[in-house]
């Protein structure tokens, strides 16, 4: 199962790109966390339609006629992780990674809102054209340094394919769950918001069944930056606070690490690393939320 087949970043701005990308990721997505499911869970998770559409927006949803993702989540994952890739360090808040993250989330943002009153959107520069502030961040060498390193191509690629797969599970989950059964303004926005929930814990119970190690998705880390800040925000959504849905992935994925036997085998002698940076990862998460819950608006600058 490998995402794409070269860099993504040669082909800067071409929608089709994209589209086939993610397009090849659903045979071997399906071939991965299918066969280990319950039988019913199974069938589904091997039929269901899975539809990409040509858009540059960040889109998944699913209904009773399948699962719809935008070849836009392929772009908006490369562009992420090859910021991760770069930075050489996704824990620490002062590094390139979340120098580039916080320009990109800024965006995507704006470009929402221009979006909404159908003004043009701004282009995004990517890892390789991108200036930065801080030394390691200037030397857009790295970039070609790793684009021409088959282990750092390898991590990126990855990287994209775990947090495409964690999308598809997530969206497979409200298929299982019978959630698209409802129609959406007949339930409440509390039952809305724990659909999702349910729909992440039944992603990553049904990752945890397979030998796929989802715990490098960037997808929680993504919707935890970008999807609200606020109680009030959370109180008249359908979704519910992004950094709430990031902690719980930590949680579980902390959970799959240490109970899982297959990932120490895998991880050999990078288990205890993976494990300490999720601990902290989990720390963090847990820590924004409760600043968050005690009417904090924002997370604490670690
Ligand atoms: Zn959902």
């Amino acid at each position: 199962m490998v995402y794409g087949s070269k860099s993504a970043f040669a082909q800067v701005a071409d929608l089709g790109f994209y589209e086939n990308a993610v397009k090849s990721v659903i045979p071997g997505f399906r071939r991965e966390f299918c066969p280990n499911l319950s039988s019913a869970d199974r069938v589904i998770c091997e039929t269901v339609p899975i539809k990409v559409v040509r858009n540059w927006a960040f889109l998944a949803s699913a209904s009773e006629g399948g699962i719809t993702i935008s070849a836009g989540l392929g772009y908006i994952f490369d562009s992420l992780s090859w910021g991760y890739v770069l930075s050489g360090d996704g824990g620490n808040s002062n590094d390139c990674f979340y120098e580039y993250f916080t320009y990109y989330i800024g965006i995507i943002s704006a470009n929402t809102e221009r979006a909404r009153h159908n003004l043009p959107l701004m282009p995004a520069m990517s890892v390789a054209n991108f200036p930065g502030q801080s030394p390691e961040c200037r030397k857009n060498v790295h970039y070609n340094i790793a684009l021409n390193d088959p282990y750092m191509r390898e991590f990126q690629l990855k990287t994209v394919e775990s947090s495409i797969s964690f999308v598809l599970l997530h969206e497979i989950g409200h298929v299982v769950k019978r959630h698209v059964a409802f129609e959406k303004s007949s339930i409440s926005l509390q039952r809305l918001r724990e659909f999702e929930m349910e729909a992440d814990v039944w992603a990553m119970q049904a990752a945890s069944n397979s030998k796929y190690n989802i715990s490098g998705s960037m997808a929680p880390f993504f919707i935890g930056s970008l999807q609200g800040g606020t109680m009030d925000w959370e109180k008249n959504s359908d979704h519910p606070l992004g950094i709430r849905r990031l902690a719980n992935f930590y949680r579980m994925v902390l959970d799959d690490l240490i109970k899982n036997p297959v990932r120490r085998s895998q991880l050999g002698s990078h288990y205890q690393d993976v494990l300490d940076e999720n601990r902290e990862l989990k720390r963090r998460a847990e820590n924004c939320l409760s600043v968050v819950q005690s009417g904090g608006d924002a997370c604490p600058d670690e």
